[in-house]
């Protein structure tokens, strides 16, 4: 067993020691099968919250109600989940009830696919009852059980499957195909915040391409906010999401291939109901692809619009990323000789007593053409000098 498992292992023992079963599951049983590097760790056992909560020293709540808290152990987070069975569903959202179980088998019967229902013991023993290591093997994504009453019980799974078609380029089972062409219409029942996690990592996959041509075959995409409005344009289709880095710049730069104007950019992301601050940065990445840098854009834009609008653009054009133009591009930005209105030598009170006039509208133009003049080497950013060419502009 590699190393973010035997880091968890004491946590094993621990339950064990108290008699409980314990095993690894899910995400990162599925990517050590497959060679990947292995994000969170999650572990499942017959213990109930409380008895987790009691067994270990630091714990955090983060929905007990559903089976899981949080176990920090030597500075790492673990989920640690209760068996547990969903039998009833209500309006196809969430489990009305969960109801804890004892069984690992009945467990793994009722996560969402194949390949993320599988179990490793303490030892790195695989327990598998529904196929999922052949799975794997053939590349392929389909549901546990009958896709059809899976999807009945909770729709997000569609959007699931496609998203880990995106992250693993495996393809889809014909039978989950079928159905979700059938049952696209239950993604109207979700809402969109759990439907935006699963887009944001859809878009930022390696096979995003192959993911996107099963919203499209499937219709899938005409049930997520707006996208049937827009549609999905060929340059969207194919643009290489997951070179870029944050979720500022996929944003930005799916607004830009939509080929929104700023108005409806800000509409179509309100309906997909990102934070203000994300919102805001997409908007201004976008509005500066394909733009023809000077110095009173780079400073306009700051730094990090820069970069993210430049590396858009690369992609747009050349499907990757000149590193050598980022960093041309870093260093003429350093160079500006003034990054904000507070590093230029005159202020706005400076100016009030140089043209004995009261505030108003009149600073912040005089200040906008000093800073022009700054930002263009045409004028020195220093106090007698500034002040000294305001004069002869005069004359
Ligand atoms: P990632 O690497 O992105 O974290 P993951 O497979 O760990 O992928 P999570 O969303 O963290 O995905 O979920 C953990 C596990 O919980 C899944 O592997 C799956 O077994 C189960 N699961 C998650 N969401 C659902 C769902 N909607 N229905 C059924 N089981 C689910
Ligand atoms: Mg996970």
């Amino acid at each position: 067993m590699n190393e973010p498992f035997t880091h968890a292992v004491p946590i094993l023992h621990t339950l064990h020691q108290n008699g409980y079963q314990a095993y690894f599951v899910g995400g990162a049983v599925r990517d050590v099968l497959m060679g990947r590097e292995i994000g969170d760790i999650d572990i499942a056992t017959d213990a109930t919250p409380d008895a987790v909560e009691s067994l270990f020293d630091h714990t955090i709540d983060v929905g007990k109600e559903h089976g899981t808290v949080i176990v920090i152990h030597d500075g790492v987070s673990y989920e640690v989940t209760t068996f547990r069975s969903e039998s009833e569903y209500e309006d196809f959202r969430r489990p009305k009830e969960v109801q804890f179980i004892s069984s690992l088998k009945e467990d793994l019967f009722r996560r969402d696919l194949t390949i993320n229902a599988i179990a490793m013991d303490v030892n790195g023993e695989i327990i598998d009852h529904v196929g999922g290591k052949k799975d794997i093997q053939r590349k392929r994504i389909q549901t546990v059980g009958d896709p059809a009453c899976r999807f009945q019980e909770d729709a997000l799974r569609m959007m699931r499957a496609v998203r880990f078609i995106s992250q693993l380029g495996f393809q889809l089972s014909d039978a989950t195909a079928d159905a979700m062409k059938k049952d696209k219409h239950l993604l109207a029942n979700i809402s969109v915040e759990r439907k935006k996690i699963e887009m944001e990592k859809l878009l930022k996959g390696r096979y995003y391409e192959q993911a996107i041509r099963i919203l499209i075959e499937t219709k899938l995409y005409e049930e997520l906010p707006c996208l049937s409005k827009y549609g999905l344009n060929e340059q969207l289709q194919t643009f290489p999401f997951y070179l870029l880095d944050g979720l500022e710049e996929v944003w930005g730069a799916f607004i830009h291939l939509l080929g929104l104007h700023e108005k409806e950019a800000v509409s179509f992301l309100k309906e997909w109901k990102l934070s203000t601050k994300l919102l805001k940065e997409a908007i201004a990445i976008s509005k500066y692809v394909d733009c023809n840098w000077n110095a009173e854009k780079m400073f306009e834009a700051g730094e990090s619009v820069l970069l993210s609008s430049l590396k858009v653009t690369q992609l747009k054009h050349e499907r990757r990323i000149f590193f050598d133009e980022l960093e041309a591009a870093k260093r003429s930005y350093d160079a500006l000789p003034i990054k904000n209105l507070q590093d230029l030598a005159l202020s706005g009170k400076d100016l009030m007593a140089i043209r004995q006039k009261k505030a108003g509208k009149w600073i912040a133009e005089e200040l906008d053409f000093v800073k022009k003049a700054v930002l263009q080497n045409r004028l020195e950013n220093r106090k007698e000098a500034i002040e000294e060419w305001l004069i002869a502009c005069d004359q």
